[in-house]
C-alpha cells in the first residue's frame, strides 16, 4: 500500500504530506488520538532546546564549526577537568586535551597562512609586471 502522507491541511492551505501512521490517513503530529503524547513531545523539546541555549550561554559555547569555537571548548573541558581531584582518568583527559590543542593550534595556522598567501597570489593576479602575456592582464 502506498502511503500517501498526512492529509491535515496546514495553516498555508497545503497538505502536511508527513508520512501517515499506518492504517491512517494523518501523520503522528495531526492524528487526534496521539494528541496529548504529540503535545508532550512538543513540550519536551522545547525544554531540551532551552537547556542547550542556557547551557551554550553558560559556557560561552558557541558551536564546534569553527577552530577558535572548537579552543573554547577544549580549554573549558581542561580547566573543568584540572580542577577535578588527580586521577588517572583526569591526567589521561589532560593529556589528549594537550593533543587536541595542538592539532588545533596547527589546523589555525595553516588556515593563517592559507589566508595569506591566497591574499598575496590574489594581489599579484592582476599586477602587469609579473604576467606571462602582459596583453591579457586586466581583460
Ligand atoms: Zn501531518
Amino acid at each position: 500500500m502506498v502511503n500517501r502522507g498526512c492529509s491535515f491541511e496546514m495553516p498555508d492551505g497545503l497538505a502536511c504530506r508527513a508520512p501517515a501512521l499506518r492504517g491512517k490517513s494523518v501523520c503522528y503530529w495531526h492524528d487526534p488520538d496521539k494528541a496529548e503524547e504529540a503535545a508532550e513531545s512538543r513540550r519536551i523539546g522545547g525544554l531540551h532546546r532551552r537547556k542547550s541555549k542556557s547551557v551554550a550561554t553558560i559556557y560561552d559555547f558557541s558551536g564546534l564549526r569553527t577552530v577558535e569555537s572548537a579552543q573554547r571548548l577544549l580549554e573549558t573541558a581542561a580547566i573543568e577537568t584540572l580542577a577535578l581531584e588527580n586521577s588517572i582518568a583526569r591526567n589521561r583527559t589532560l593529556i589528549s586535551a594537550a593533543a587536541g590543542a595542538g592539532k588545533l593550534i596547527e589546523a589555525g595556522d595553516l588556515d593563517t597562512r592559507l589566508t595569506a598567501v591566497e591574499a598575496a597570489i590574489g594581489s599579484r593576479a592582476n599586477s602587469d609586471e609579473d604576467a606571462a602575456f602582459p596583453e591579457e592582464v586586466g581583460r
